[in-house]
């Protein structure tokens, strides 16, 4: 029998799908429907999981760890990530202040709805990551735009920050390096911000740092050590939830492993919501992650030099289609691309979404990218080259096929319907 209330929740209801899951369901839907598609969607390495990870896998499997943890992670594995956090990201913390979650995203989700109430204002740079507002929203809580330019470096400023914070603020979101413009604070920059947050000590801070190993200068210089507001500012440091994990780091994305470090009560509040949603983390990726941070790091240098030779290719070949432009990301694997001058093509500039339409034109031609209004921002796009560098030049091809004007008047642009309907 089916009920006649299919109503969702009003909360659900203020919130859209992923823009980056669906995107790349849909090309996983196209390709088993027998489609050659180039999916550049999603952020993830192409580059295998390292071999003494997948054998701790496997090890854990034969061992027969697969029953219950303690929610927020084995002890080892806790262990694991104070060791991860003091020797890759400077932050020095104890046991009792770090947790284990699935994956970076239910750390924020769980941290953002543990501290939220209905009028709470959260601040995050844009353009930002998908699931950032989404997950403001569904709090019931206010998400408030601090806009960033490209000739900007898609920064904020200190004095904006400090124009942006109101009675009301609870939240900075801060991603460095960032998701989708690899926008990467200095050790400088991040101190300057910490001088406004310091007048503000209602607001708690969020330190996406699960980028961090991957840094190309000039802003975030690879060699030099990772810029993380916690470690700059130790004043705030009781009030800055700090997340990383090994999905982007180790090429574990289906693992889904995301840690977090920060103050106890916040700690334990996120937990105690864990509790309730999924319990424990996968316990085969939980032994997995402990041989990520405690095994080899040397193969990182060898993947950031190849993902900065993919950006630098990518980042041409992208400035060469008329049309297109791109800047320069300092860090982790995407670039974030104009497409301004061909945009009426899609749709009125009223349309703020109109670039959907131009990223399922490109689909069309048989790459998968995300559009820029998904990360808020407008009339361009996303694409990560975290692919195999022979499949990142067919897809960039493909794009300038697709936008030449022969192929732009031919276009059925109409037919294009939303990839999150
Ligand atoms: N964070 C990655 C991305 O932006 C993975 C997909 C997601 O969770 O949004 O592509």
């Amino acid at each position: 029998m089916t009920t006649e209330n299919t109503e969702i929740s009003a909360a659900l209801a203020r919130i859209a799908p992923s823009r980056t899951t669906a995107m790349t369901d849909r090309a996983i839907a196209l390709r088993d429907a027998g489609r050659d598609i180039i999916s550049l969607s999603v952020g993830e390495p192409d580059f295998a999981t390292p071999p003494h990870v997948v054998a701790a896998a496997k090890a854990a499997l034969d061992d027969g760890q697969t029953k219950y943890t303690a929610v927020g992670g084995t002890a080892r594995l806790k262990a694991a990530t104070v060791l991860h956090f003091a020797r890759d990201l400077g932050l020095q913390v104890p046991v009792s202040q770090v947790t284990v979650s699935a994956g970076g995203k239910q750390a924020i989700f769980h941290a953002l709805l543990a501290t939220l109430n209905p009028g709470d204002e959260v601040l995050i740079p844009a353009p930002w990551w998908v699931s950032y507002p989404e997950i403001v929203r569904f709090a019931g809580a206010e998400v408030v735009a601090l806009a960033t330019t490209a000739s900007g470096g898609f920064r904020i400023t200190a004095a904006q920050l400090e124009a942006a914070i109101t009675p009301r603020t609870r939240w900075l979101l801060l991603n460095s390096p960032g998701n989708p413009t690899g926008a990467t604070y200095s050790a400088r920059e991040l101190r300057a911000l910490g001088e406004v947050l310091a007048r503000h000590p209602r607001v708690l801070v969020m330190s996406d740092d699960i980028y961090a190993p991957l840094r190309y200068g000039p802003n975030g210089s690879g060699g030099d050590m990772h810029a993380t507001l916690a470690v700059e500012c130790p004043d705030l440091a009781e009030r800055v939830l700090t997340v990383s994990g090994v999905s982007k780091s180790h090429a574990m994305t289906g693992f889904r492993i995301g840690v977090a470090a920060g103050p106890e009560w916040l700690i334990r509040a996120m937990e105690r919501l864990q509790s309730h949603s999924s319990g424990n983390p996968c316990s085969i990726s939980q032994a997995a992650a402990v041989a990520a941070f405690e095994g080899p790091q040397e193969f990182l240098a060898d993947w950031r030099e190849r993902f900065r030779a993919r950006r630098d290719a990518c980042v041409a070949a992208l400035n060469a289609i008329p049309g297109l432009s791109s800047p320069v990301p300092d860090g982790a694997f995407y670039c974030m691309v104009d497409a301004t001058p061909l945009m009426d093509h899609f749709g009125p500039a009223s349309d703020p979404n109109r670039d959907e339409a131009l990223a399922l034109h490109l689909l069309e031609h048989g790459v998968a990218v995300v559009s820029a209004s998904g990360f808020g921002g407008r009339d361009g796009f996303r694409i990560s080259f975290a692919a195999d560098d022979a499949r990142v030049a067919e897809a960039i091809a493909r794009i300038a096929a697709a936008l030449t004007p022969a192929a732009l008047n031919h276009a059925n642009l109409a037919s294009y319907t939303s990839v999150t309907k």
